[in-house]
């Protein structure tokens, strides 16, 4: 091992969190250690410092798990998340799956092993994406579902998104901090070291087949036959070596269009980056991909593909809200009258197109749980939120990364109309900022002064979600993170680019002044 002991050094709350010290390990700062066994030099008990909310374990977040391997997420604690989801949610048979990450295989063997030590069936369908999940706990008669994701963040990080049966969320209120709050309890009172693992009895699955003929036909590109006269629409698909690669080669099979395919194979290693499609380097690199190949238009995926992003024919990326707008024309050609959730962050364009199509939109809050539960409530056809979730009540009101494109594709297919085409005259009536985030010292403080500033000459108010302030052609929604000390900005105005872009810069110049914000 040949690391010193450090207990003195460290001052943390007396949590017994007891994790054996594997060979390989690295000394995470956010853990103490509390005692030194002296033999073979391996530290055997580790305390959690507890995090400033108090929580000791700090990887449990409003809406799933997350954190680095193995300083946060072990085996361990995936053990007692699985005897945790059995007790807390009454499990008797639980599907679990897994991204592509390098240590999914070692937390799923203790996840199933934590769920059968409480007596629950376990079946296992491998290399998935969490909408497979979803597909499988609303299909199956599963009391739950967890899916070992670390979705689009680096190959070090993993984490568990976890639903009950039905693919109903649970989050922080609706029983994850109560899962939480058992597996503290279950690591203190067992300590049980990963060395004790035993491979747990699993049953093997696969719902892929019948997952896939569901999309193809809800989608209505299943059927779709070749336009005599017309080239085939030729669409760059990045799956960025997470797992959307397993589902597209099946898709691509029965689709009538032409693919483009890079980074189909699931590889763990990440060896051409984060698996986030977002950052700038990933977005260069399929943007390229479709101008060299002259595609019609892109598509790029995260590790876990629940979220897909849009690239029209010059390469040019679609701010998911946008995506929006066509996804609820889309669905309310299919469900006349239907209602549509959207979120609080920008949503002037998502409620014309919706009244236009003879909709009606409703404002949810922003957070898969939430737009589900809010989905549920008002039997809305269709959810978005601009950060490129989007929900469907035929997916058990779940989040697909896999249905916008099918329906865009088929759009494109049907109309003959090209994607920027389709979006440019509602980019023109909407300008917005996209999410701008600044970290700040005092984010409650610092949205305080920015509603006091601009609040006085609004036409309208609303505080869910932060601050809404509406004037006559402009809006901005100003919110906190969950998770980060960050404060995130987005701005819309009526047709005038203008007119937004002053108004993002004249609030992250007061911000700046204030607080001392910086981009982040
Ligand atoms: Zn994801």
């Amino acid at each position: 091992m040949g690391f010193v002991c450090t207990a003195a050094r460290f001052r943390t709350e007396p949590v017994c969190v007891k994790i054996h010290w594997q060979s390989g390990c690295k000394l995470d700062k956010r853990y103490a250690l509390s005692s030194w066994s002296g033999m073979k030099g391996q530290c055997t008990n580790i305390i959690q410092k507890r995090d400033v909310m108090g929580n000791s374990l700090s990887c449990f977040k409003a809406y799933d798990i997350r954190g680095r391997v193995p300083g946060v997420l072990n085996a361990p604690l995936a053990r007692a998340l699985g005897r945790a989801v059995v007790e807390i949610l009454g499990a008797k048979s639980v599907v679990i799956g897994r991204d592509a990450r390098l240590s999914g295989p070692e937390l799923r063997d203790a996840l199933a092993l934590g769920l059968h030590e409480a007596g629950a069936q376990v079946t296992d369908i491998g290399m998935c994406g969490t909408e497979e999940i979803y597909y499988a706990a609303a299909n199956q008669p599963f009391g739950a579902g967890v899916m070992i994701t670390g979705s689009h963040n680096p190959a070090d990080e993993n984490g568990f998104k976890l639903v009950r049966g039905g693919a109903i969320p649970i989050s922080g209120d609706s029983g994850l901090f109560a899962l939480r709050d058992r597996v503290e309890a279950i690591l203190a009172e067992s300590g049980e070291t990963a060395g004790s693992l035993d491979v747990s009895p699993l049953q093997h699955a696969s719902f892929r087949a019948d997952y896939v003929a569901w999309l193809l036909e809800y989608s209505g590109a299943g059927q779709l036959a070749p336009v005599a006269g017309r080239k085939p629409l030729k669409i760059v698909g990045d799956a960025g070596n997470g797992c959307a690669g397993l589902v597209l080669n099946d898709l691509m099979a029965a689709l009538p269009f032409e693919f483009v395919c890079r980074q189909m194979q699931p590889d763990g290693t990440f060896p051409d980056g984060v698996p986030n499609p977002l950052l700038p380097e990933r977005r260069a690199a399929t943007a390229a991909a479709v101008r060299e190949s002259g595609a019609d238009m892109g598509v790029a995926w995260d590790g876990d593909f629940d979220r897909c992003f849009f690239y029209d024919a010059d390469g040019n990326f679609i701010e998911g809200y946008y995506c929006i707008g066509l996804l609820a024309q889309e669905l309310l050609r299919r469900v006349p009258g239907g209602k549509v959730v959207h979120d609080t962050r920008v949503y002037w364009n998502t409620r014309e197109v919706v009244q236009a199509a003879g909709g009606q939109p409703v404002m949810g809050k922003t957070g898969h749980a939430f737009m589900k539960e809010r989905m549920r409530a008002e039997d809305a056809v269709y959810g978005g939120e601009m950060s490129a979730h989007h929900y469907f009540r035929d997916f058990a009101y779940c989040d697909s990364g896999m249905l916008p494109w099918l329906l865009v594709a088929s759009l494109l297919h049907r109309t003959g109309k090209p994607l920027a085409a389709l979006v440019a005259e509602r980019m023109a009536a909407y300008p917005c900022s996209g999410e701008i985030n600044r970290r700040v010292q005092d984010a409650p403080a610092l949205m305080r002064q920015v509603r006091d500033r601009y609040a006085p000459s609004a036409l309208h108010e609303d505080s869910m979600d932060g601050v809404n302030l509406e004037f006559t052609d402009w809006r901005f929604n100003l919110r906190m993170s969950n998770t980060e000390p960050l404060l995130r900005l987005n701005v819309e105005s009526r047709g005038n680019s203008v007119l937004m872009e002053e108004k993002t810069a004249e609030i992250l110049r007061f911000l700046d002044e204030q607080g001392g914000a910086v981009p982040a």
